[in-house]
């Protein structure tokens, strides 16, 4: 059977970290995987993860099976944190999903159930595990336009000029912040436009959030998923507890699907969690009860916050740093974007020769359509990586 099986193309983010670990330079610089690092490199277990898992150690009874959507109580912390009061909980049906991405598979199952001629719109460009998923499922999928690579923001008329196009039915997945791999980010203004035009048009949309805390704040990131579900009679949300919460590895997502009202989330509520069984049956649960228990205990949710705030302060200092140190070397202020988008990640916005030049002379490790990594970056090596793409003529 498996001769068949034809050769995957290798996953460039993956090659990118092997390269890294062969290369023997110590002064090399790793701006590739999306994981945050603190200043030395580490990608540390939260203090609040720490005490959650030892409670939980200390204090759990069982590891019987939890129902198909998951803890409960789960879904109600993270509707809680993700979108406040903006809809009536009896609108909401979630499932806990292994990851973020799991959450974004169970939403694209989900089309393939209730819509299965609905085209997927994706920004151009997107996570690139967004159209591999799509494709894989057989979904027709198209592209909008997103990023303006002369100015390094959004391409506001175009993305609004695409979305206009987009047939009524169809779903549209939008970056709820922190684009990745752009950096790049609408204004709450343009958000009201975005959800004017995809209304016009009646798209369903699918929010992904992958980095509520990382760009401006957990509200202030959370205000355009706010918008958007207060908009639309149905909405799709994919929620990430990986980065915000540092536990990649448990893999802990949530999918949120809202429903005009509390009949139609039942009947949204019993296909979710036909998914989950079809899918794996019952969903992780460690990673999904150390955030319930940080999120519903005052202490534990306040130092949670404060690490979280000192994580995104960290990464948006060594972005105004390396807008001044690239101010000054290149002697213009074309960079200054870096300082303005949010997140962990931003496009550099040069060519995959470039990327190379700064990999073989330099040991610095970007994706080849020039995304780096910034939580890869510390003091020491911001003013390196700004020589470095200064004589690289980038
Ligand atoms: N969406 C986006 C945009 C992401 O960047 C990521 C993580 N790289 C995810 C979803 C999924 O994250 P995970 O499955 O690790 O929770």
């Amino acid at each position: 059977m498996f001769q068949t099986l034809k050769a995957q193309a290798p996953d460039k983010i993956l090659s990118l970290m092997q390269a890294y670990k062969a290369d023997d330079r110590d002064t090399k610089i790793d701006l590739g995987v999306g994981v945050y690092k603190d200043a030395s490199g580490n990608t540390p277990v939260m203090r609040a993860v720490k005490e959650a898992e030892r409670r939980l150690v200390a204090e759990q009874t069982t590891k019987a099976y939890t129902g198909l959507a998951g803890d409960p109580a789960f879904a109600d912390a993270m509707i809680d944190l993700l979108l406040a009061d903006t809809v009536q909980r009896g609108r909401i049906a979630a499932i806990a999903t292994p990851g973020g991405t799991g959450a974004i598979r169970q939403a694209l199952e989900m089309v393939k159930l209730a819509a299965p001629g609905a085209t997927i719109w994706i920004s151009n460009p997107s996570w690139p595990n967004h159209a591999s998923i799509i494709k894989f499922l057989g979904l027709p999928l198209r592209e909008y336009r997103y990023f303006d690579e002369a100015s390094r923001g959004v391409d506001f008329d175009g993305m609004i000029a695409d979305l206009s196009t987009v047939a009524e039915g169809d779903v549209v997945l939008l970056h709820g912040c922190c684009h990745n791999p752009t950096g790049a980010n609408p204004t709450l203004d343009q958000w009201d436009q975005i959800i004017a035009t995809l209304q016009k048009v009646q798209a369903v949309p699918f929010v992904d959030v992958a980095y509520q805390g990382f760009g401006d704040g957990l509200d202030q990131d959370a205000q355009a998923t706010r918008k958007i579900a207060a908009a639309f009679p149905n909405v799709m949300i994919a929620a990430s507890c990986s980065k915000n919460f540092g536990i990649y590895r448990e893999r802990t997502g949530i999918l949120m699907g809202i429903a005009r009202d509390a009949d139609e989330a039942k009947l949204t509520q019993a296909n979710l969690n036909f998914l989950n069984r079809q899918n794996y049956s019952f969903p992780p649960d460690h990673g999904a009860r150390v955030v319930t228990t940080i999120l519903t205990d005052p202490a534990l949710r306040a130092d949670w916050e404060a690490e979280l705030e000192e994580t995104r302060n960290g990464m948006l200092g060594l972005r105004k740093q390396l807008a001044d140190e690239l101010r000054q070397r290149a002697n213009d202020d074309r960079f200054d974007f870096i300082a303005d988008h949010r997140g962990m990640f931003s496009r550099l916005g040069t060519t995959e020769a470039k990327v190379e030049i700064l990999r073989a002379d330099h040991g610095i490790y970007m994706v080849s359509d020039s995304r780096m990594n910034i939580a890869g970056l510390n003091a020491e090596t911001v003013p390196i990586l700004a020589q470095a793409i200064v004589d690289a003529g980038i």
